[in-house]
């Protein structure tokens, strides 16, 4: 059967949408990076979350107070992140923007894998993996740099000041980055659709966009399994597998 005849009703529309929409952001949480093979941490039972909850050890204050402890946790996740390689509905967005028809994408996400992608326009509301800083001279360290910062007892130390080297990611207990959520929150304002992708949307205060959007005056989008709290909010919901969701997305734009 021709693509035409398979496409749902709700792909057509969100086509519509995104035709008819001259500015419209994306923002992106876990569920657009599962495809990858990496694991939403608050789902249970998933691998190398199953023996600890993260919400006690990617911590601020442990990193302050038990940095080995935290680096025991955290040093085979930066490992298994790097390894991962983007899916087809990261590149979707990247092609989206390339075509003009998407201006940025708000990720929730630390994996980078929208940058690998090719989206030249991410603002990564909780950090990211790229980079490492010194918590006592800022000294800033590439990911494929912290390897070789460990000491003895399994702690990265920076090589000018020896002070303890964290993830520029934003641990349990932090604030998010106030320039990466300005320019969110000014898209979120602009935007005349937000495409949420693979969000459960209760993660505030990034849970707070969409509602910025409507505020405005602009449309919602939601492609993600599982409930949100924007369902009913949504021009179009798309609630099947994210990568199936937007490839059908892009054949038909
Ligand atoms: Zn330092």
């Amino acid at each position: 059967m021709p693509t035409g005849e398979t496409t749902s009703m709700e792909v057509r529309g969100l086509a519509e949408l995104i035709r008819s929409s001259g500015f419209t952001v994306a923002l992106t949480g876990a569920g657009i990076s599962t495809p990858s093979g990496i694991p939403d941490f608050r789902s249970p039972g998933t691998g190398l979350w199953e023996k600890v909850d993260p919400m006690e050890v990617a911590h601020i204050e442990v990193f302050n107070r038990d940095p080995e402890r935290f680096w025991s946790y955290y040093r085979p996740r930066f490992g298994m992140l790097d390894e991962k390689v983007p899916n087809r509905a990261h590149e979707v967005l990247a092609e989206l923007e390339a075509r003009d028809m998407l201006e940025a994408v708000i990720t929730q996400n630390i994996d980078r894998l929208h940058r690998k992608a090719g989206s030249r326009r991410v603002v990564e509301v909780h950090g990211t993996i790229e980079t490492s800083s010194c918590v006592q001279c800022s000294a800033s360290y590439p990911l494929e740099r912290v390897d070789s910062l460990f000491d003895h007892r399994g702690v990265a130390r920076c090589e000018h000041c020896s002070g303890p080297v964290k993830p520029d990611v934003v641990l349990f207990g932090e604030f998010l980055p106030e320039r990466a959520m300005e320019e969110a929150q000014a898209l979120a304002r602009r935007a005349e659709l937000m495409l949420c992708i693979g969000s459960s949307l209760e993660v505030h205060p990034v849970a707070a966009l969409p509602a910025t959007t409507l505020g405005s005056g602009g449309r919602l989008a939601i492609v993600t399994k599982g409930a949100t709290p924007y369902d009913g909010d949504a021009t179009v919901r798309l609630g099947g597998d994210v990568v199936e969701e937007l490839e059908a997305l892009l054949a038909v734009l």
